[in-house]
């Protein structure tokens, strides 16, 4: 397996362990040279993310990941359906806290700081965490902003950078 460089502040082990597939004793490794390139993309572009808050507000604010790669038997049960396809699978995916910051004060600071971040989805997901996924090889960066938010029961998603914290 070929391992990458990976930035100054994020590992790769940060992307790939997982306390579910711990406690449930799951291999959450990944097993292909495509994986491990595209984790070493996702951790440039969290370092980016990272830089760019520095850069322009003059604090660092550590980004914790709760979670990045997930085997396709941690997907499962990460999202309770067997069936359930994601980026995360192919280490294409993060979700991320910054610290100090509620999920739309980050997804307002990349859309109004790093115009240039190649990213396929950015989703503030119900007011508590952001998932960045990012474009597959060849594959052009759609730059959508989605705000997730629950509504009896249901999950909605609306698009562009909205503040549903708290609700
Ligand atoms: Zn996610």
């Amino acid at each position: 397996m070929r391992i990458n460089h990976y930035p100054l502040n994020f590992s790769r082990e940060e992307l790939i362990r997982s306390v579910v597939a711990k406690n449930r004793n799951i291999d959450n490794s990944p097993k292909s040279n495509l994986v491990e390139a595209n984790l070493n993309k996702l951790a440039w572009t969290l370092q980016t993310i990272r830089d760019q808050i520095s850069a322009k507000t003059g604090v660092e604010r550590p980004i914790h990941v709760s979670s990045g790669y997930r085997s396709q038997k941690l997907n499962a049960i990460v999202t309770g359906n067997p069936a359930s396809v994601s980026r995360h699978m192919v280490g294409l995916a993060a979700d991320i806290t910054v610290d100090g910051w509620p999920p739309f004060q980050t997804t307002e600071f990349i859309r109004d700081n790093i115009p240039s971040l190649k990213f396929h989805k950015i989703i503030n997901e119900f007011g508590s965490w952001v998932h960045i996924s990012i474009p597959m090889e060849n594959e052009l960066p759609s730059k959508k902003f989605i705000t997730a938010t629950r509504m009896g029961g249901n999950t909605l998603w609306v698009s562009g950078v909205k503040d549903y914290d708290g609700i």
